[in-house]
């Protein structure tokens, strides 16, 4: 059977199971204390009808006399009136036979029970032990039976039995059951309200995270929830939600960034493309002005390029599709081939580049990644330092690393943004900054090429004075394969 989807949706609920729980529970404990309740009244009620009929059987000991065979009396002073009363009460429900059965005495009372027969008689006197019945009367009602043996100065024995009414037991009993499982429902009852009432009180805080989770879009990542100040379980999952909300900002702030930087990339030279082509079909006359606009276009076409390849490669990197091709790669002349390559550059920026390259140290690398990781460093380093400044590349090695250091003295970084450049997209905002815009890539490829390869990068940097870069890397093997070595 389906529920209806409201009830289906409220059944399954946490508070609802919670509350049933905490029923199932609570009803469970009160039934068994109940149960253990009753059981503990019925062996109290039992041991104490037992204790009055072992001193009613001592009592009849003390009044009972036997004066020859078969012939006993009641032996009291019947002007005492106390005396009287007690020996009557004693004899209400009383059976003596001799040991072949026949009664001596019997109380209309202990007849209604009924009578031992003689076989019963002789196997009782036989076993000699005391025997503990219950015995309904034909009105149905109970009595406690203690049955025995008894013997006269001479030693002959008789078969004695006396009763207890037990029906006051059994309403007592019967009293407290039904009054405690009538009670029970109710208070299961109440426990449920009281139940369903607390587990709203405690999932409540749940209530107000899922309602502002709701309220999240990506316009208002700034919403956060409060904390309650209580420092439990959900001031914990709130506080790790609203962390959670800052990162989600943070990246959300980065790739919106980002778009905004993509765009603006691609347009520059997309603008720079039109212009060129639009200039050559007005206005260009001859073959050479038709092909100086060509190629001017060509190199916009051509950085067009660099910045698609280089999404693409972080795509890839990103989604561990990127293998490395590791050889043996000798970093010296490695190194030295990317200094010249930018030697023209550094030229043209006024800046001196140098390198210091004294040993050949040959690693398992990816050339080309490495090469992209030595010429981001050196790219930068140039960008970022002013004409006249200085730009030295060095490589050693160190126990069993490699060291390749990339330092200049340029405008250095601020602290505030020295843990971010790394990240991807990440540019430091400043109007000294940037004189040439990057796509804020350049150091999150270094950053993933050095963990790709088993290294990692160090970073030290004094705003006005310089930036030192320094890369590790492990001479052994580092790993094959990168799975989202930039996240
Ligand atoms: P970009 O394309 O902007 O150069 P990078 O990821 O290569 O991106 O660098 C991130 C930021 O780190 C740069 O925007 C720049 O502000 C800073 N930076 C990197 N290298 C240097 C350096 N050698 N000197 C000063 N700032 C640097």
């Amino acid at each position: 059977m389906k529920l209806p989807g409201k009830l289906s949706k409220r059944t399954r609920s946490l508070r609802f199971r919670l509350t049933i729980s905490y029923v199932v529970f609570f009803s469970l404990l009160l039934g068994s204390v109940g149960v253990l309740f009753r059981q503990a009244l019925v062996s109290l009620l039992d041991r104490q009808a037992r204790a009055l009929l072992e001193e009613e059987w001592a009592a009849v000991n003390g009044y009972l006399r036997f004066e020859r065979r078969r012939q006993h009396e009641w032996f009291y002073d019947p002007t005492d009136q106390e005396d009287a009363a007690i020996v009557e009460r004693l004899r209400r429900y009383f059976l003596l036979t001799d040991a072949e059965g026949n009664v001596m005495e019997a109380s209309n009372a202990y007849r209604v029970l009924g009578v031992e027969k003689p076989n019963e008689v002789r196997t009782a006197l036989r076993s000699s032990r005391v025997e503990w019945k219950t015995r309904r009367a034909s009105n149905g009602e109970p009595y406690l039976v203690r049955a025995g043996l008894l013997h006269d100065d001479r030693r002959r024995a008789y078969f004695m039995a006396i009763a207890l009414p037990l029906a006051e037991n059994e309403r007592t009993v019967e009293g407290f059951t039904v009054n405690y499982f009538v009670l029970l429902p109710v208070m299961i009852l109440a426990s449920s309200l009281l139940g369903w009432f607390l587990a709203g009180r405690a999932l409540r805080p749940l209530h107000d995270v899922s309602k502002t989770a709701q309220n999240i879009t990506g316009s208002n990542l700034d919403l956060r929830i409060v904390p309650r100040g209580s420092g439990d379980e959900l001031d914990h999952l709130i506080e790790t939600f609203n962390r959670m909300m800052e990162r989600l900002a943070a990246s959300f702030e980065q790739i919106r960034q980002f778009s905004t930087d993509v765009s603006h990339e691609l347009r520059t030279p997309l603008t720079a493309i039109r212009g060129q082509l639009e200039v050559a079909l007005f206005t260009a006359r001859t073959p050479e002005q038709y092909r100086e606009a060509m190629v001017n276009a060509l190199e916009d076409v051509e950085r067009l390029g660099q910045i698609v390849k280089a999404l693409l490669l972080l795509s890839q990197s990103e989604s561990g599709q990127l293998a490395l091709q590791k050889s043996a790669v000798e970093l010296s002349s490695l190194v030295l081939d990317v200094v010249d390559q930018f030697q023209i550059p550094a030229e043209a920026a006024q800046v001196n580049l140098t390198a210091e390259l004294p040993e050949p140290c040959t690693v398992q690398a990816d050339r080309i990644q490495i090469e992209r990781l030595v010429s981001n460093l050196l790219s930068n380093a140039i960008k970022y330092t002013g004409p006249g400044g200085r730009v030295s590349v060095r490589l050693r090695r160190e126990a069993e690393e490699v060291l390749l250091e990339v330092e200049d003295n340029g405008q250095g970084i601020p602290a505030g943004d020295l843990p971010h450049i790394f990240d991807r997209f990440y540019r430091v905002q400043s109007a000294e900054h940037s004189p040439e815009k990057g796509l804020g890539l350049g150091l999150s490829f270094v950053a993933w090429i050095a963990k790709a390869h088993g290294g990692r990068v160090e970073v030290a940097s004094v705003p006005g004075e310089g930036s030192r870069f320094l890369i590790r890397l492990p001479q052994g093997d580092g790993a094959d394969r990168i799975e989202g070595a930039l996240a």
